[in-house]
């Protein structure tokens, strides 16, 4: 059957197992912006309502002052460009019904994930009925929206029913649109926190998930503008190889297939996932910290963390694991290992931060494709921390001082790498502008 999607550079084509995979058609550079795809429908996370235009996504600042919506006073804009786009896409068929859909006690009982569905499905359902008549169109976003596959689950009634207004839409239309709606539906973050979900159909579409993808998704915020998807190539990519994307954190060793299946309806055949099955079921993490110990120790062995540390990133494969090193994939294992980086570093326990840090660092290298955002974040994190020590230290030696200034050095360099891969998104000053100032205080 042909698949009548035509994108530069990538070609839509036949997968063993998938319904179709997105294949590169030239050479694609580290770095450069595979697809750019504006949000069909977006709608931001309950904690930041009232923070963010609710049209563009921008978050409110001293330039930036937020108004109210006069009608139901629940959505904020930048100016009226932003409203004026807003109230076309869906805020017309919303704005007097919202107030009464989200003091119902229908609302009230739904989980707060399903709170957020039901509103984007409002803002869904309030967009398509804007442009009835150009569901056929085959490259229209409510067009390629349709003809994405269902998902495994039976839509829940209750967000269904709760989601306020009547629109003017064929009735039968909106279970298929909601049939649709978990599986093809994405965390809009800034600098890789979740601010809000939206729906971008071409990229729905296009892209398989990897636990190792070559690809990510970043977003960009602009005035008087739908929040835009751009998806980024990690690495280079060349002609004929398929290019994927992560739908979650591919860290989630232990429940990703789960919510392959229950979310998404597939079975993940990546390397990673095959690497994992052979594995077995992962143990927990040992209690006692000699043992942990001495678990970190053989994580930061077979990863070669520290020789690494003075040049650029290797790959480390994830094949003939030590046995005793299983437990490291255990979800236990990183969010422990993660609060206690983060804990230390901010209470100023800066040798068990770094420690510990370093240690995170070669776990996520063993996760984590190469060039992956969250390993820049990390490495930029362990930056500030060994500079802050070296601040925080008044007693510190010279000789101390140079060598911790050294490895702030190395951290910044290979965290600045990555970050300049990914690129900046999202609000300004994130991650680069960080690594700049640590930069310039680092060689003024
Ligand atoms: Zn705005
Ligand atoms: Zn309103
Ligand atoms: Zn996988």
């Amino acid at each position: 059957m042909p698949i009548p999607i035509q994108i530069k550079n990538i070609r839509l084509q036949n997968h063993p197992s998938a319904r179709s995979q997105a294949v590169a058609t030239v050479p694609i550079t580290e770095a450069s912006k595979i697809i750019s795809v504006d949000a069909f429908a977006a709608v931001l996370i309950a904690s930041e309502k009232g923070k963010r235009c609710d049209g563009c996504f921008q978050i409110k600042s001293e330039d930036r002052l937020l108004r109210k919506c006069t009608g139901c006073g629940s959505y904020w804009y930048c100016d009226s460009i932003c409203q004026n786009m807003d109230w076309k896409a869906h805020h017309k068929k919303i704005c007097k019904q919202y107030n009464k859909f989200t003091s119902s006690n229908a609302f009230h009982s739904l989980a707060s994930h399903e709170k957020l569905e039901s509103l984007l499905l409002d803002h869904l359902l309030s967009q398509v009925s804007s442009i009835t008549g150009r569901v056929d169109e085959e490259m229209s976003p409510l067009g390629i929206f349709m003809s994405l596959l269902p998902g495994p689950t039976v839509p829940n009634r209750d967000v269904l029913s709760v989601c306020g207004f009547e629109p003017p839409i064929q009735p039968d239309t909106v279970p298929l649109l909601y049939s649709r709606f978990g599986n093809n539906n994405f965390a809009i973050h800034s600098h890789l926190t979740t601010i809000g979900h939206g729906i971008f159909p071409l990229a729905s579409r296009l892209f398989n998930h990897s636990c190792i993808p070559n690809a990510a998704a970043r977003y960009i915020f602009s005035a008087g503008r739908p929040v835009r998807m751009e998806v980024i190539a990690l690495r280079n990519i060349s002609p004929d190889s398929e290019i994927t994307i992560p739908y979650l954190d591919p860290a989630l060793y232990q429940t990703r297939q789960q919510i392959f299946d229950l979310t998404y309806g597939f079975r993940c055949t990546c390397f990673s996932c095959h690497i994992l099955e052979t594995l077995g079921p992962i143990p927990a993490p040992p209690a006692s910290s000699p043992e942990l110990t001495s678990i970190e120790k053989t994580l930061r062995q077979f990863t070669q963390v520290e020789s690494f540390l003075d040049g650029g990133l290797p790959v480390i494969p994830q094949t003939n694991i030590p046995l005793s090193m299983y437990c490291v994939f255990h979800e236990n294992y990183i969010t422990n290992l993660s609060e206690t980086f983060s804990k230390a570093s901010h209470e100023g326990h800066y040798n068990l931060a770094l420690d510990s840090g370093t240690t995170l660092l070669a776990l996520y290298l063993l996760i984590y494709p190469p060039n992956y955002p969250q390993t820049g974040i990390h490495l930029l994190e362990l930056a500030k921390t060994a500079w802050n020590m070296t601040v925080g230290d008044s007693g510190m030696d010279y000789q101390t001082e140079q060598a911790t200034k050294a490895r702030v050095r190395v951290f910044l360099s290979l965290g600045r790498r990555i970050l300049t891969v990914f690129g900046p998104e999202g609000d300004e000053d994130g991650p680069l502008r960080e690594a700049e100032t640590l930069q310039s205080l680092l060689d003024p």
